[in-house]
């Protein structure tokens, strides 16, 4: 895919996790590679339900230069981002989110119950202790789970959110808002 190709996804993609209501207010990041040694992440302080094509800010994974054309600065967690796929060729965009259920599961520091006919498909989610968000704390504490969770697809960020890993920009956003629903069900089971 162009550049341009993966530009118009995140602005799409990052604008539907907010319609979804994965995340609310200005919270969230989504970032894609653009090629082997750069890719584009979302703006700090814009919601990714504002998200435009030159907003996006590109960030070089193996030294975390930034460059905004338009004067944006990169989500605080952008440095995560750049491990994330520098750790993972495989991988082609993540996403940080801070969907209600799952992160409901997060705060009580429990795994999301895998209850379904589509949970039994999905690797087991990992879970990052807590440190603050754009600390090096929590850059450290997220590559350390990517390295000992080899293939993992998504972590949960205790008394934070998720953040879900995709070879394309699409299959983070899916592997979000399913991991949302899977949490969503597990708490209803729970009420009944
Ligand atoms: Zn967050």
């Amino acid at each position: 895919m162009t550049e341009d190709g993966i530009r118009q996804q995140l602005v799409k993609y990052a604008r539907l996790a907010y319609s979804r209501h994965l995340v609310r207010g200005s919270g969230g990041n989504f970032s894609a590679r653009v090629d082997s040694g750069r890719m584009l992440i979302t703006p700090t302080g814009v919601s990714l339900g504002d998200t435009e094509p030159t907003s996006l800010v590109e960030v070089d994974i193996a030294s975390y230069a930034c460059q905004s054309p338009a004067g944006y600065q990169p989500s605080k967690e952008y440095r995560y981002h750049a491990d994330i796929l520098r750790l993972r060729p495989d991988i082609g965009a993540v996403l940080h989110v801070h969907p209600p259920h799952a992160t409901a599961f997060a705060v009580k520091k429990r795994d999301i119950p895998m209850l379904t006919d589509a949970a039994f498909k999905q690797r087991p989610i990992p879970r990052v202790s807590f440190a603050p968000s754009g600390s090096d704390t929590l850059q450290q504490r997220v590559a350390d789970a990517i390295t000992t969770n080899p293939g993992c697809a998504a972590l949960l960020l205790e008394e934070h959110g998720l953040v879900t890993l995709g070879i394309t920009v699409v299959a983070a956003f899916y592997l979000a808002d399913l991991v949302e629903e899977l949490a969503h069900i597990a708490c209803l089971a729970a009420a009944l």
